[in-house]
């Protein structure tokens, strides 16, 4: 089953795809992820791509088009692939389209996580994430503990804040979000793919919406 998570910056995308790949076996595709690991490892593209992301604007479709194709053709699916942050345009729903196909896969599901703008801003400006593991905190929900050892790995570890999780940068990727990436809820509403759920809600009760969704 491959599913893609909806929505824009900060609505819980990155931690509900992070319980589907423990709860369910799924593997988590996020571009955001990729390019910030090319970033920190060095590569050409990683130095390419910085600025682009620190400004909270979109990489071109072709770079994340290319990271997605080489994942897909070269990684193991396990329970299915979960696409988080992508595709966040036209081009790239296009594009993902055209390559299941070619792989011989199906999309099962788009769910539309659909938060209000003030908690975006709110959750953004707040959260960190372990340094080891991923983990997320939250400065007013889940507070990084006094010791500094993460609750999900045990490692006493560094938090770090995203570079882009500023509200200058917050601002342009709302931008980016309403211009390029919410056409792809009235295209996949057209195609009948789309399913929504609140993401408003606690994160298990979220939870709980995605897996009725996916039973
Ligand atoms: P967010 O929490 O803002 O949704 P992500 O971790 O998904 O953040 O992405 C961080 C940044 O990486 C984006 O602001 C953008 O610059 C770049 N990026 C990630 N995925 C894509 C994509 N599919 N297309 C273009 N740019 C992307």
């Amino acid at each position: 089953m491959n599913i893609i998570l909806l929505g824009p910056p900060g609505a819980g995308k990155g931690t509900q795809a992070r319980k589907l790949v423990d709860d369910r076996n799924m593997v988590q595709l996020s571009t955001g992820d990729m390019l910030r690991d090319a970033r920190t490892s060095g590569t050409e593209m990683g130095k390419i791509v910085a600025d682009v992301m620190d400004r909270g604007e979109l990489v071109t479709d072709e770079i994340v088009i290319g990271l997605i194709r080489e994942q897909l053709t070269s990684g193991t699916a396990g329970g299915g692939y979960i696409f988080d942050g992508f595709p966040r345009t036209l081009a790239q729903a296009d594009a993902l389209g055209a390559l299941l196909k070619e792989l011989g896969e199906t999309l099962d599901h788009v769910i539309e996580m659909q938060v209000d703008d003030n908690a975006l801003v709110a959750r953004i400006t707040a959260r960190s994430t372990c340094g080891n593991c991923g983990e997320v905190y939250n400065d007013n929900t889940k507070q990084i503990p006094a010791d500094h050892v993460c609750t999900n790995c045990g490692q006493k570890a560094e938090f770090k804040r995203r570079a882009d999780d500023n509200e200058e940068s917050l601002k342009t990727r709302l931008l980016a979000y309403y211009k390029q990436t919410s056409p792809l809820i009235g295209y996949y509403y057209a195609k009948g793919d789309l399913e929504s759920v609140n993401g408003l809600d606690s994160m298990d009760a979220v939870a709980g919406s995605i897996a009725k969704v996916l039973s």
